[in-house]
């Protein structure tokens, strides 16, 4: 290979990390500047010019997806495939590292993961059993505080109470959580880096054997990196036998409050020998009326590292900031947008709607399906974390595994056999007392026949079909597995029955986890595993960030968070609106507004050529009405970059708007009447349009009366008059 090739596409700076003499580096460089290129073009360096095997590589990425991009891309460089390096995300090379040394980190070899919804589950039946009431002692609280102090590399013993109450009881139930993990053989997402880290802390030669093996360890995203993953890292380059490259952007950290610490970029340079710093400036990604707003945002913020950003770019368009009249009318906004942008040639795939809050998706799905616009979500209802398809895992993992307790839980009375709440609580009583898996209680419970006749009966119906799937799928491909389980469970019936478009949608995933297990092809980390542990590992890991159908030409939706290292042609941020961005919750933690801050320069440098950021004046927020003014994030871009839009059709409002300065609306269609329009009705007097749905005699209005409240009313008796 002529190395060159690796060299010519790149600037001065950016060529300088690239050919550096082995050392450790970090990349230090705001958003588009080229920083994972550089990742992706160093690793072809090492093995071109260093001669370093893919075998001795290690690339750290934040997503799965971002992993196999970059694999992707360098196997393009290179023009042959890598299988053997290890490329993925912190969590993924956990759980690799813990497959092949299970034994070392005390876990049995078919150790599952838990996910946060099992997490959250067994935290509450870990309540029950501990007589806690769940509303002193939230669950998702509880959890949180687990998490949080595995991130921090914390086990109950670590942690210090002061003698407080509270803080004690947390850790008891800390402790019996992790006890009843063990004892089935589950490790929750935090449990994964920090057995990784023991791993290493408690078996030298182990860890020795990685410090040989890794030369050259890459790490994209440094600056979401917690103090477990930190730590993880410096143990491993602890040796002085291999080197490491950093690349993170200050600016872009967005995960404090998961626990990820910016610090470490500091921290970087005191704890690891003989680094050297590269700064690249150059922006290749965002036109320049893009790249000057993001800039002036940011410049908001105080403690920052300090970058310039500049781009040989054009100007070009400027910025638009649309004021919907509400959520409705701004989803029918940016529909309109997306639009136009295709009339114009462009691609779905390469535009993108980013939100703070996953639930905010739901109105402008709605709008898009309404014009029949494909988009694909990223994030929000992943395939693996559907109700049907955990249903269907959880028989998958009680034959893979029986003692899994979670799985148990999820499956023992899914479909309804007549086992009720009385009787599970008495299989986890004898769990607990005989310290043992609640299926190996349920079968000393009907040996010892301390049932009642009718639970008895029940119980054993599911012990037995277990059992006899176990053997009935003994030896079978993945798919006839799967295939037989959704079926003699009766889940596949169980949907059937329930009929509706719901339940039909379930039928299509249940069949889908078919096809997916199908398709499935057990990766060579996971070799030594059976199909089925390789496969619902995959499961589990990969919830996160794939989509069936990632080949249909969509708009791209995601919470602004999940769009880290993305890039598209169009770009809408919407909801940018006070009380939703930055939210609500902002005010109360020092630190927070200027991470919202940062999550909004994220938003804004994904824009290659067009960026809009809406907001809605007002919004239905858990069933109420909230008024909004614009966020401040978009007062903060100075006005020279930035356009006010206003769609063709709308007429200006004949009231002055006391929410906000910027404020637009579209006449809906014949009517006669605007959103946000006065009007007087003969019986509730006078009120604001809020909303509208259907057309012709089916058009039906929403008016937020002054003395009446918000009423819908059928137009074509309304006989409401312009006010
Ligand atoms: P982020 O901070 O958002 O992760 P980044 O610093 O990782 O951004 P990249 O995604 O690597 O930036 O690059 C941004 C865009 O600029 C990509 O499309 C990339 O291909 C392009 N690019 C980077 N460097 C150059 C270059 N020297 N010449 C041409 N294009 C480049
Ligand atoms: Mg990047």
């Amino acid at each position: 290979m002529d190395v060159s090739l690796l060299l010519d596409s790149l600037n001065d700076k950016q060529r300088e990390a690239v050919a550096a003499p082995l050392s450790n580096m970090l990349v230090l460089a705001g958003a588009g500047s080229g920083k994972t290129r550089v990742l992706v073009h160093r690793i072809a360096w090492l093995m071109e010019v260093e001669n370093i095997t893919p075998f001795s590589i290690l690339a750290v990425t934040f997503t799965n997806k971002a992993a196999r991009e970059m694999r992707g891309r360098i196997e393009s460089l290179m023009g042959r495939g890598l299988n053997s390096m290890w490329i993925g995300t912190f969590h993924g090379l956990a759980h690799r590292l813990l497959r092949s040394h299970h034994a070392e980190a005390g876990l049995p070899e078919n150790f599952q993961i838990l996910d946060s919804d099992d997490q959250y589950r067994l935290v509450r039946r870990i309540l029950r059993a501990m007589n806690l009431d769940e509303k002193h002692w939230a669950p998702r609280q509880v959890q949180w505080y687990i998490n949080g102090n595995k991130d921090e590399g914390l086990r109950p013993q670590h942690i210090e109470t002061h003698g407080d109450a509270t803080a004690q009881k947390m850790r008891e139930i800390y402790t019996a959580y992790q006890e009843a993990c063990d004892r089935s053989g589950l490790v929750d997402f935090a449990e994964l880096l920090l057995r990784a880290h023991e791993l290493w802390a408690k078996n030298p030669e182990v860890l020795a054997h990685y410090q040989r093996r890794f030369r050259a360890v890459l790490v994209d995203e440094f600056q979401d990196t917690n103090n477990i993953q930190y730590a993880w890292l410096r143990m491993l380059c602890s040796g002085n036998t291999n080197n490491i490259m950093i690349v993170g952007d200050d600016d872009q950290s967005i995960y404090g409050w998961r626990g990820a610490n910016v610090d470490n970029i500091h921290n970087f340079l005191k704890d690891f020998g003989d680094t050297s710093t590269i700064r690249l400036e150059q922006n290749y990604r965002s036109t320049g009326n893009i790249l000057n707003a993001a800039n002036a945002v940011i410049d908001n913020n105080s403690g920052r590292l300090g970058k310039e950003l500049w781009t040989e770019d054009s100007e070009g368009e400027l910025i638009s900031v649309y004021a919907g009249f509400n959520e409705l009318d701004e989803a029918r906004f940016i529909v309109s947008q997306i639009k136009s942008w295709i009339d114009d040639g462009n691609s779905l795939n390469d535009s993108a709607i980013l939100y703070r809050n996953n639930a905010q998706s739901r109105v402008l799905e709605e709008a898009l399906l309404h014009e029949g616009i494909a988009y694909r979500i990223y994030g929000g209802l992943r395939f693996f974390e559907r109700q049907e398809i955990k249903d269907a895992l959880g028989y998958l993992r009680m034959l893979n595994h029986p003692h899994d307790d979670a799985a148990f839980e999820r499956v023992v009375n899914t479909p309804s056999r007549g086992i009720g709440e009385k009787t599970i609580t008495q299989v986890r009583a004898a769990a607990r007392e005989q310290n043992c898996s609640l299926w190996q209680a349920s079968n000393l419970l009907l040996t010892e026949n301390s049932l009642t006749g009718r639970a008895s009966k029940a119980l054993q119906a599911f012990t037995t079909l277990v059992s006899e799937l176990e053997q009935a799928v003994h030896g079978l491909p993945l798919e006839e597995q799967a295939d037989k389980a959704i079926r003699q469970s009766g889940l596949y019936a169980m949907y059937q029955a329930e009929r509706g478009e719901k339940a039909q949608a379930r039928l299509e995933n249940l069949e889908e986890l078919v096809t997916a297990c199908k398709q499935f092809i057990v990766p060579e980390e996971a070799e030594e595993m059976t199909p089925m542990s390789a496969f619902l590992a995959h499961a589990s890991l990969e919830a996160g960030d794939t989509q069936a159908d990632s080949e249909q030409d969509a708009v791209q939706m995601m919470t602004i968070h999940s769009a880290k290292g993305l890039e598209f042609g169009l770009v809408f941020l919407a909801g940018v609106e006070e009380g939703m961005f930055p939210s609500q919750m902002t005010n109360d933690e020092p630190g927070r507004m200027e991470e919202e801050r940062r999550l909004c320069y994220v938003g804004m440098t994904r824009a290659m050529k067009k960026l809009f950021i809406t907001y809605a004046e007002s919004r239905r927020v858990y069933g109420q009405d909230k008024f909004h003014t614009a966020s401040r994030f978009i007062r903060e871009i100075p006005g020279e970059y930035v356009q006010e839009v206003r769609l063709k059709s709308q007429i200006s409002r004949p009231v002055h708007n006391r929410f906000s300065r910027m404020a637009s609306h579209e006449a809906f269609e014949g009517s006669g009447f605007a959103l946000g329009q006065r009007v007087e009705h003969p019986k509730f007097g006078e009120g604001v349009v809020l909303n509208y749905e259907g057309s012709g005699d089916h058009a039906r209005v929403q008016v937020n009366f002054d003395d009446f409240g918000s009423k819908w009313l059928v137009m074509a008796y309304a006989k409401l008059k312009a006010n």
